[in-house]
C-alpha cells in the first residue's frame, strides 16, 4: 500500500462526510421551515374557554353576573358581552387585547379574564317582554389560513323589573319620634325581606298571626332622633332580584324635640364608677387617666352596649308573649326618655350623650317588677347598664333593667308580669340607687310612656291587630 493512496481514500471519506452533511443540514431546514410555515399557518390560539356565572333565578333592576374566558395558548384577542331581546341588543362590555405572536412562546397576553358585569335598568331603558337573553363571545388569535377560534355562551333570563306590590291594611298609623306603632299590610309572595324602614334601623314584619296567606304585621318605631319621620319612614319590601317598594306610610307624624340637660362630672364620681367598670370590662382599653377613662365609657362602651342590645334583639320569640298593660316601678321618676345630655367636667363641655331609657328612684334596693310577660333572654353585668336584665316580649319588642344590685332571674326563664326579677341598686355607670329602665323595638330604646298607657296599646295596636294580639286593658276580675 502507498501512501498517496490512502491519502486519496481518506479525502473520499471527508467529501462523503460533508455531502451528508449537507444533506442532514437540508432536510433540518426543510424540518424547520415546514414547522414554521405549520405554526404561521395553523397555531391559532385554540377555542377558549368562556361561562357566564349567575346567582339570581331573573333579571331585575340590577343584576350582577360574572364572566370568565381564558385562552391559555396565544390568549384572547377579543370579550364582548350584551343584552339580546329578539333582535335588538345592548353592548355589556366590550374589549380588544393584543394576542401573543404566532411564532412566540413566551412574552405578555391575556390569558383569563374574569370580570364582574352588572344588568342595571339605566342600561335597557326600553326593554319590555318577559325574557332577556345574556350573550358573551370571546375571540383568540387566528392565522392566515385559519380565522379565529370563537366561544359563545348564552342564558335566556325571566325579566322582572316590577316592584313587589304592597298595600297598608291598617287605618290611622299615627307615630312619634322615639315612639311605636305597627302596621298591617300585605305583601306579594315574590318579597323576600319587607317591613319598617327608618333611617339606617329597619323592622322586620312577620306573618299576622290568625291573618290569611300574604298579611304581615310590623311593629316599628321612630328613632328618638329623627324628626322628619312623615318622610323618612317608609313601608319596605324587596324582592329576590332586587326591586324595591319603599312607600310612605304614616297617617301622622309627631315631633317629640329633644329635652337638654346638663350634667357636671365630679372626680369623686369618676373615682367611683370609673375603677369599677374597667375591672368588669377587660375590652376596654385604659387611657391611664380619670377623665379620659370615664369618656371612653360614657361613649366606646355605651356604643358597644347599644350594638350588644340590638344583636340580642335578633333572638326575639315570634309570638305576642304579653296580653295586658305594661307595668311601671312605683317610684319618682328622676329622668325621662331622650334627654340629650351635655357632660361638664369642671366647666369645660366633655361629653354629649343621649338618655334613652327611665330613671326611676325608689328606697334603696327596691323590688322590680317585669314590666310584663316575657321570657329573659338577659341576665348578666353589662357594661354602662351594670347589672342588668333584658325581657323579651315577643316580636322584637324588649325591656332592659339596669344599675341592678341583685338580679334573680336567669336566661331562659319565663317571667309574669309583675314579677319580682331583682333589686334596684348602682352598678355600672350610676351614682345612686335607681332604676334605669327602657322599652326597645329591635334594640332601639323607645319612650315606656306609650306602653305604660292602656288606651294607647289599645288604640294604636289593639286595634289594628285585633285577635292576633289579644289584649286585654285589665286582668280578668280585676276592676278599675
Ligand atoms: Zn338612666
Amino acid at each position: 500500500m502507498t501512501r498517496a493512496y490512502t491519502m486519496r481514500l481518506d479525502a473520499y471519506a471527508v467529501r462523503r462526510n460533508q455531502g451528508r452533511g449537507r444533506r442532514r443540514i437540508t432536510f433540518l431546514l426543510l424540518l424547520l421551515i415546514i414547522g414554521l410555515g405549520g405554526l404561521v399557518l395553523f397555531r391559532t390560539g385554540g377555542t377558549p374557554e368562556l361561562r357566564l356565572v349567575m346567582d339570581l333565578p331573573a333579571i331585575g333592576p340590577k343584576t350582577p353576573f360574572r364572566v370568565v374566558a381564558s385562552s391559555p395558548r396565544r390568549g384572547l384577542t377579543e370579550l364582548r358581552v350584551r343584552a339580546r331581546q329578539k333582535d335588538k341588543y345592548v353592548m355589556v362590555y366590550e374589549a380588544t387585547y393584543e394576542p401573543r405572536p404566532v411564532w412566540a412562546f413566551w412574552g405578555p397576553m391575556t390569558s383569563q379574564m374574569a370580570i364582574d358585569l352588572e344588568i342595571d335598568r339605566a342600561k335597557i331603558p326600553n326593554v319590555r317582554g318577559k325574557v332577556l337573553t345574556l350573550e358573551a363571545e370571546a375571540k383568540t388569535a387566528g392565522t392566515f389560513l385559519l380565522k379565529s377560534p370563537t366561544a359563545t355562551v348564552a342564558k335566556t333570563l325571566p325579566l322582572r323589573l316590577r316592584p313587589p306590590r304592597v298595600s297598608v291594611q291598617s287605618a290611622s298609623i299615627f307615630a312619634a319620634q322615639g315612639g311605636a306603632e305597627v302596621v298591617v299590610y300585605t305583601v306579594a309572595s315574590s318579597a323576600i325581606r319587607h317591613g319598617v324602614q327608618a333611617g339606617d334601623w329597619f323592622f322586620p314584619g312577620y306573618p299576622l298571626p290568625g291573618g290569611r296567606e300574604g298579611d304581615y304585621f310590623c311593629l316599628f318605631a321612630v328613632p328618638y332622633d329623627m324628626d322628619n319621620g312623615d318622610e323618612a319612614m317608609r313601608l319596605y319590601a324587596e324582592d329576590d332580584v332586587g326591586n324595591i317598594t319603599s312607600a310612605r306610610f304614616l297617617d301622622k307624624f309627631i315631633r317629640r324635640p329633644f329635652k337638654t340637660d346638663s350634667i357636671t362630672v365630679s372626680d369623686r364620681f369618676m373615682q367611683l364608677v370609673v375603677p369599677r367598670i374597667l375591672a368588669k370590662t377587660p375590652e376596654l382599653e385604659d387611657k391611664g387617666d380619670l377623665l379620659n377613662n370615664y369618656i371612653s365609657i360614657n361613649s366606646e362602651l355605651r356604643q358597644k352596649n347599644a350594638e350588644f342590645l340590638v344583636e340580642l334583639s335578633k333572638k326575639t320569640t315570634k309570638k305576642f308573649l304579653w296580653h295586658l298593660p305594661f307595668v311601671q316601678m312605683p317610684a319618682k321618676v328622676v329622668s325621662s326618655f331622650a334627654d340629650r345630655r351635655t357632660y361638664l367636667y369642671k366647666g369645660k363641655k366633655v361629653d354629649k350623650q343621649d338618655h334613652l331609657g327611665f330613671d326611676l328612684a325608689s328606697v334603696r334596693r327596691a323590688e322590680i317588677p317585669a314590666a310584663n310577660a316575657g321570657r329573659v333572654i338577659f341576665a348578666d353585668y353589662l357594661g354602662i347598664y351594670g347589672n342588668a336584665v333584658v325581657i323579651d316580649h315577643g316580636f322584637g319588642l324588649q325591656s332592659l333593667y339596669a344599675h341592678m344590685s341583685k338580679i334573680s332571674v336567669q336566661p331562659g326563664d319565663e317571667v309574669e308580669r309583675g314579677q319580682t326579677i331583682g333589686r334596684t341598686g348602682a352598678t355600672g355607670l350610676a351614682l345612686g340607687d335607681h332604676l334605669h329602665f327602657t322599652l326597645m323595638i329591635s334594640g332601639l330604646p323607645v319612650t315606656p310612656i306609650e306602653w305604660w298607657d292602656s288606651h294607647w296599646i289599645h288604640d294604636r295596636l289593639a286595634l289594628k291587630l285585633g285577635d292576633a294580639l289579644g289584649f286585654k286593658s285589665k286582668e280578668r276580675g280585676q276592676s278599675r
